[in-house]
């Protein structure tokens, strides 16, 4: 079994049902969809359609709403690109029109009260950059320090400067709404700058009567590196967004970066998803680089929860085959990882907690007793996650009566989230336990499970850990609970 989960982006490539059975069936964990492109339709149908996949496949899968977020770009260029030189000097301004070797558009109206003299401005990706010499309220005058073409649409990249605009446009809340409505499971917040960004979305999700939707801050400003511990404290999950990220901060930075903001998101004991270029060269080719190969074994020693396909799996020539790929990558590095004490030694950020203890307690009894599994009934999925954040050997069986929460689940780490009877007593889940491992395919005879949970399980935090043996006892049938009675 895969430890490491993969999400992948839904694009043209992959969007026919075909395709998405197909990726469901190499392994993926979750979709994503990237509001930046396509229209409102387009976003519903896909949804839609991603989660008919899901029920299709019998799994879990989690979808995953990205939203466009405060992204500047410029407008139009006459003809559809501008080509710049060294030295020139260049406007930028809100008249929306055509772009010139003069001046251009951009889509942003408070351009000149977040820049200030001096700084730099990178464009596309990154290659041209501007300096910033007169700052005006709806034009900049700018000079070019690095020459290159620029095309329409191109992205605009402050690196260091305080961006004033709400973190969730009027886009963003047309987008957010039709996520909620099609019932997603995480949404994904662009250029989070702080935890009162990931707030400001959690008090929309509350009113739209979804609290449990999940949010991934996207770690993608420079700005963001300095408060990653309060936006990880904030959010439900990170992502680190190495497209952005890797042209605000020097790309030979990246790499040290990727690992802190991991780390951070492992020491609090939330999911970390490693995203973009992570196979790039497949969008044209069947096979990885070398480079890139090694690029995603080292975000699963970083420790990443998940890992994500972009371009590769939703504009590509070979979606399947960068699935394919990802797993493969993917095992073989944990089969090389000792897990278990490792990660218990890690030092977590988190003040002591009797729940934390309870699930160190677990995962230390698992590997004294050889565990064949540890199961942890779970109503909000907070065990699980405790259990996972120590990278057991042993599989991680998370019982969830409400579907919402197993699909959540998706992007932890080694997590496998099954139904089971809401409201269960201790006997009940001993015995559900039990039955399940003794049904699981390839399974050790005579073997161990721990057991762990906070009971009651309604809300209580984990306080109880036992090691079961895992002969079922006499006349037991399967686990009863089925996927559909158990919805929540
Ligand atoms: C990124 O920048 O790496 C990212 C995941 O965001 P987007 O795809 O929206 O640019």
């Amino acid at each position: 079994m895969r430890r490491t989960k993969i999400l992948a982006t839904v694009g043209p490539a992959s969007a026919a049902p075909a395709v998405l059975d197909r990726m469901v069936a190499l392994g993926v964990d979750a979709f994503r969809i990237n509001f930046s492109h396509g229209t409102d339709n387009e976003h519903r149908a896909t949804l839609r359609s991603l989660r008919a996949a899901g029920e299709r496949s019998g799994r879990e899968i989690a979808l995953v709403a990205d939203l466009q977020g405060p992204k500047i770009r410029m407008g139009e260029m006459a003809g559809g690109s501008v080509t710049l030189s060294e030295g020139q000097r260049w406007v930028l301004d809100t008249s929306g029109l055509p772009g010139t070797t003069d001046r251009a558009s951009v889509t942003v109206d408070h351009l000149g009260t977040s820049v200030r003299i001096g700084d730099r401005l990178l464009l596309g990706d990154g290659s041209v950059e501007l300096a910033v010499r007169k700052v005006g309220l709806s034009q900049i005058a700018t000079v070019v320090g690095s020459g290159g073409t620029v095309s329409s649409h191109a992205g605009v990249f402050l690196p260091g400067a305080r961006l004033r605009a709400e973190i969730l446009g009027e886009k963003d809340l047309v987008d957010l709404a039709i996520a909620v409505d099609a019932g997603v499971d995480w949404v994904a917040l662009s250029f989070v700058r702080a935890a009162s960004d990931v707030r400001a979305l959690r008090t929309l999700l509350a009113r739209s009567g979804r609290a449990q939707v999940g949010i991934i801050a996207k770690i993608e400003r420079a700005e963001a590196l300095a408060r990653r511990e309060e936006i990880v404290e904030a959010a439900d999950a990170i992502m680190v967004a190495r497209g952005d990220l890797g042209i605000e901060v020097p790309l030979e930075r990246l790499a040290l970066e990727q690992k802190r903001l991991v780390g951070a998101a492992n020491a609090a004991q939330k999911p970390a998803i490693v995203a973009t270029q992570m196979l790039l060269s497949m969008v044209a080719a069947p096979r990885p680089t070398r480079t890139e190969a090694t690029d995603v074994a080292n975000a699963v020693l970083d420790g990443a929860d998940t890992v994500m396909l972009s371009e590769e799996s939703a504009t590509g020539r070979y979606p399947l085959e960068s699935v394919a790929w990802l797993d493969r990558i993917c095992r073989s590095t944990e089969a090389g990882v000792a897990t278990g004490e490792f990660q218990i030694a890690r030092p977590s950020v988190l003040p002591p907690s009797s729940d934390r203890s309870v699930a160190d307690a677990a995962v230390r009894l698992a590997i004294d007793v050889h565990a064949e599994a540890i199961v942890t009934p779970s109503s909000s999925g907070r065990t699980a996650r405790l259990v996972a954040a120590s990278r057991p050997s042993a599989p991680i069986l998370a019982l969830c009566a409400g579907v919402e929460t197993r699909r959540r689940l998706a992007l932890t780490w080694g997590v496998e989230a099954l139904p089971c009877p809401a409201n269960m007593t201790l006997e009940a889940m001993r015995g559900f336990a039990q039955n399940l491992v003794a049904h699981r395919p390839g399974r050790r005879r005579g073997g161990r499970i721990v057991l762990t949970a906070g009971y009651p399980l309604e809300g209580t935090p984990t306080n109880l850990v036992t090691v079961l043996s895992t002969s079922p006892s006499r006349g037991s049938a399967r686990p009863r609970a089925t996927r559909g009675a158990a919805r929540g």
